[in-house]
Order: C-alpha cells, then sequence, then structure tokens
C-alpha cells in the first residue's frame, strides 16, 4: 500500500523468522514468526504508527527496518535504494539518515560518557568537522531539544528520565541537519504522563521544522493518536489493518482493531464506554493458527477463517492513503 506521495521508506514483505540453533539428538524445533509478510510505506514528513499487543512483531518491524535485526526475506527501500542488500559498510553510511530513538534512554546511553560526549560521539565517528564545530553543533542541539548549555557536562545518571529522552533525541539528530527518517521504538512508554506530553511535543515540533518522518512504536493509543498520521495495526506477525488516524479510531474496520480501540478511555464522562474484552492470551508466533491467525480470538469468527488466510486489501474509504483490512467479512 502507498500513500499519494511518493513514499520515502517502502517496505515488501519484509519478514524475520527466528531459527532454533540445532542441537544433536534434539528434535528441531519450529521458526519463531516474530514478522510474517509485512508492507507498508511512510511518506516524507509523515508518522506512521505500528501499534498491537505485545508480541506481535511491531518492534521487530522497526528494528528489522533498521537492520537492528537482520530480516529472513523482503524488501526495505529508503527514497529508492534497497537497504538489505547493503555491506555493513554502507549501512553505517546510510545511518546518517535513519536513526533510532529507543524505549530506555538510560540503557542506550553511555554512562561514562558527558552527555555532551554522547552527541558529539556519532559526529567523531563520522569524522565530522573539527573539534570546536563539533561542540557548537551540541550545543545547536542541546537548545533544539531544550536541554541547557551546561548539561553538556552532566553523565546521564544525572538527567531525569524525560531529559535522558531528549538527550536521546539530539543524538539521533546529530547526524545529519535534515534526517529523513527516524524509528521511535516506544520512545515514551518509560516517561512519566506529563513528560510524555513534552517528549511527543518536541517531536512533532521537530517534524515540523525539519521535515522528519516517524516509524513509530508504541502501545499507548493515546500517544499514538495524538501524533500519528496513519496508523498500522499488527497482531502475531501481520499487519491487519491501515489507515489514517481518524478514519482509523473513528471507524475500525478490523475486529481486532475495534477491540483494541475500545480500550481507549474516553474523555467525556457522558459518552459511554464500549469497553470490548478480548478473549485469551495470543497464540505462540512459533505455531499460528491457520488461515486468519486472530480466529483462535475473533467474536465474528466463522469455519473459512480457519481455512483461507484473508489478505490486507483496499476498502472503499475517504482515509488518505487508503483504508485496508485483513478481514473476509469487513
Ligand atoms: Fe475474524 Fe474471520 Fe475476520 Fe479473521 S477473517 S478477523 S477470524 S472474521
Amino acid at each position: 500500500m502507498t500513500t499519494t506521495a511518493a513514499p520515502l521508506l517502502q517496505v515488501r514483505n519484509l519478514r524475520k523468522h527466528y531459527i532454533w540453533p540445532k542441537r544433536w539428538l534434539r528434535p528441531a524445533k519450529p521458526a519463531i514468526q516474530a514478522v510474517d509478510g509485512v508492507s507498508f510505506s511512510v511518506a516524507r514528513g509523515e508518522t506512521l504508527s505500528l501499534v498491537g499487543e505485545s508480541g506481535c512483531g511491531k518492534t521487530t518491524t522497526a528494528k528489522s527496518v533498521m537492520r537492528l535485526v537482520e530480516p529472513t526475506s523482503g524488501s526495505v527501500e529508503l527514497e529508492g535504494e534497497e537497504l538489505l542488500t547493503l555491506s555493513s559498510n554502507e549501512m553505517r553510511l546510510r545511518r546518517r539518515q535513519l536513526q533510532i530513538i529507543f524505549q530506555d534512554p538510560y540503557a542506550s546511553l553511555n554512562p561514562r560518557l558527558t552527555a555532551g560526549d554522547i552527541v558529539a560521539e556519532p559526529l567523531r565517528n563520522f569524522g565530522m568537522g573539527a573539534a570546536a564545530e563539533r561542540r557548537e553543533r551540541v550545543q545547536w542541539l542541546f537548545s533544539r531539544v531544550g536541554l541547557r548549555p551546561e548539561a553538556a557536562k552532566k553523565f546521564p545518571h544525572e538527567f531525569s528520565g524525560g531529559q535522558r529522552q531528549r538527550l536521546g533525541i539530539a543524538r539521533a539528530l546529530a547526524l545529519a541537519l535534515n534526517p529523513k527518517l527516524i524509528v521511535c521504538d516506544e520512545p515514551v512508554s518509560a516517561l512519566d504522563v506529563s513528560v510524555q506530553a513534552q517528549v511527543v511535543n518536541l517531536l512533532m515540533d521537530l517534524q515540523a521544522e525539519l521535515g522528519i518522518a516517524y516509524l513509530f512504536v508504541a502501545h499507548d493509543l493515546a500517544v499514538v493518536r495524538h501524533i500519528s498520521h496513519r496508523v498500522a495495526v499488527m497482531y502475531l506477525g501481520h499487519i491487519v489493518e491501515i489507515a489514517d488516524r481518524d478514519t482509523l479510531f473513528s471507524a475500525p474496520r478490523h475486529p481486532y482493531t475495534e477491540i483494541l480501540l475500545s480500550a481507549v478511555p474516553v474523555p467525556n464522562p457522558r459518552t459511554p464506554a464500549r469497553r470490548m474484552l478480548l478473549q485469551g492470551d495470543p497464540p505462540s508466533p512459533a505455531n499460528p493458527p491457520s488461515g486468519c491467525r486472530f480466529h483462535t480470538r475473533c467474536p465474528m469468527a466463522q469455519a473459512v477463517c480457519k481455512e483461507k488466510t484473508p489478505e490486507l486489501s483496499e476498502r472503499p474509504s475517504s482515509s488518505s492513503g487508503g483504508h485496508w483490512v485483513a478481514c473476509h467479512f469487513r
């Protein structure tokens, strides 16, 4: 599926299967199908969110795009260039345009480096500028993400969670004045609610200013509703629905999306809650159900759902970029 603008990122049929290593006299175990045939695109300056339960494959998809995990098969094109066939050195150079912000800012920052050195490190690694130029750029980045200049001398443990995530964003912006795409892997889920809003608003301001696209992985649907242009819903390694944010939140079609969204709190107390419960646990990705992977938990499942896998196909809709659903009946 594509948006109307030429996509910045085009992912086709992406798979990541984890194969168990062979052991002497031990029967082979089935591969874990963490991501199984995922396709989507991200336009320039767009935020596409990936949502779904834990274990649905959203983080593995995001890391596969970055090649932080090596996909089993498929295609990932950035501005028309295939990333999966690049050598590690070529990929390293592309990372100037393709950055990631991690969920746990503390774990992703070197505790022995000062904040200034952390942000300057990628600049040094790529041999960019003299020491004075790098210091200047670090100061500019600090001011851009709302950190005071003197914070450059502090170590990560001296910052609050929100400040550490600002530091992570400054590092992601360090290499390029205009990074094309930033993968945000649950960037605010470890933060307090008030700090979450500050960091999300910072990301949106930077997008408006620099035209960055975000591939945004999150489980907090209120945050997703605030930041996204489009949303892709994942279940057990598949995308089951994609639409623009307003269409998806106001008129979801896939039964799984309906149940997922029914858990979002309604701000108006006069609006009756329509909470629907998801039955049972997700099946194992090592042994996914036949046909539609959701059929073991779907309240609408019928006989055909066990046998035939529904294709992700476009439905009539006014949603920009189209409304795509994988269900035999919706
Ligand atoms: Fe439910 Fe069948 Fe649709 Fe799958 S294809 S979501 S099981 S109704």
